[in-house]
């Protein structure tokens, strides 16, 4: 197959993840801590609101940047949060979808994205297959945001800087001083700054600070997959304030040609989610946060998660992580290896969104492998 790929194909790594997939398929009821989405199902009246939608017949394309009502309540919002006078909104198919727009909207061969390691495995994917380059800023061992050492790494090809709070994988929670800090650096340089915020509802100990409110030139991305169990149903939205607004007027031409608009029946949907309480859904995962945390934080080394739904932990001295997920996934707990999100291979990330007895039963057998 290989002479009839794009070279770009050979940019594209799975073969962390795919690894721990193959293994997961011998076992017959593994504790699944591998997966990156919420337990819970979509509310029933947000399924309701949904399934009006079809019935309705709202099954057509919907403007490329996103159904009116929706993008008029998320400005609405993004301006009252942030004090931005005019924003600019797009809908997009899941923050993967308004990844991909705003990397192809910006990157050039050679522009440099500065990210702190542990990441999510997407940007490093996506950067290298568009010809950019990661610079990836190391945040251990206690994953706060690394100001001092983004500051350094600062060259005059510095396209951007990305920051994910609360972060997948290690489930960390930038603080306000420390994202002011960054603007700060930011705005001496003059750089972009791009915000994840895909888990902004999962904060557990405080509320959860955005570099938004203290850069313009920031670029908010926040999708509904994990807020309230949607990952399927691929909803998002990228928002900017008036110093970005060619930024998603360029996406939101990438979209016209590449995913032409979100699902349109469950944009109906997302105006309704808006509005929608998670703290119980939320509650319930601090729970489990402190479950995961209390049952194995005198056998490892983890940081307390403050946020999102992951506990990255130090894999026992003497093993490499992976050799460490080879070791728990025989005894039949999936856990994915540190090196899929980071450069380094010494810790190995848990997702528990699982029922809290089968969290139990993981953090058992994780406690006899330590
Ligand atoms: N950003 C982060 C940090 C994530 O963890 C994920 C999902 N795992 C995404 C973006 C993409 O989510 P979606 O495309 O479902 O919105």
């Amino acid at each position: 197959m290989k002479d009839i790929l794009a070279h770009r194909t050979t940019k594209i790594d799975s073969s962390g993840i795919r690894k721990v997939f193959a293994l997961a398929a011998t076992l017959k009821d593994p504790i699944n801590f591998s997966i990156g989405q919420p337990d819970f199902d979509v509310p029933e009246p947000l399924k309701q609101q949904a399934i009006s939608a079809i019935t309705a017949g709202s099954n057509k394309y919907s403007q490329t940047q996103g159904d009116e009502l929706l993008r008029a309540k998320i400005t609405e919002r993004v301006k009252q949060e942030f004090g931005w006078p005019q924003p600019t909104t797009i809908v997009t198919s899941g923050v993967s979808g308004a990844l991909l727009l705003a990397f192809m909207a910006l990157i050039n061969p050679a522009d440099e994205l500065i990210i702190p390691d542990p990441y999510f495995v997407m940007y490093k994917h996506l950067i290298n297959m568009l010809g950019g380059k990661c610079v990836f800023v190391d945040s251990y061992p206690d994953f706060e945001l690394p100001v001092e050492k983004i500051a350094a790494a600062v060259t005059d090809k510095t396209k951007m800087i990305i920051v994910n709070s609360p972060c997948n994988p290690t489930g960390a929670v930038y603080s306000q001083e420390r994202l002011k800090t960054l603007a700060r650096i930011a705005a001496e340089k003059d750089i972009l700054v791009m915000t994840d915020e895909i888990y902004e509802r999962f904060c557990y100990d405080a509320a959860c600070a955005s570099i938004a409110k203290y850069y313009e030139k920031t670029l908010l991305l926040r999708g509904f997959s994990k807020s309230y169990g949607m990952p399927g149903w691929r909803l998002a939205y990228a928002a900017a304030g008036e110093p970005l607004r060619e930024l998603i007027e360029q996406m939101t031409k990438i979209q016209q040609y590449t995913f032409v608009c979100a699902p349109t029946p469950f944009q109906k949907a997302a105006i309704a989610a808006l509005d929608y309480d998670v703290t119980d859904l939320v509650a319930a995962y601090r729970r489990k946060r402190d479950l995961i945390y209390e049952g194995l934080k005198d056998k490892f080394e983890l940081v307390k998660p403050a946020g999102a739904f992951y506990a990255f932990v130090k894999a026992p001295a003497g093993a490499s992580a992976t050799e460490f997920v080879e070791k728990a996934i025989a005894r039949g707990v999936l856990i994915i290896p540190g090196s899929v999100f980071s450069e380094k291979d010494t810790h190995f990330r848990i997702s528990y969104t699982t029922s809290d007895e089968r969290i139990q039963q993981g953090v058992e057998i994780l406690r006899q492998l330590a």
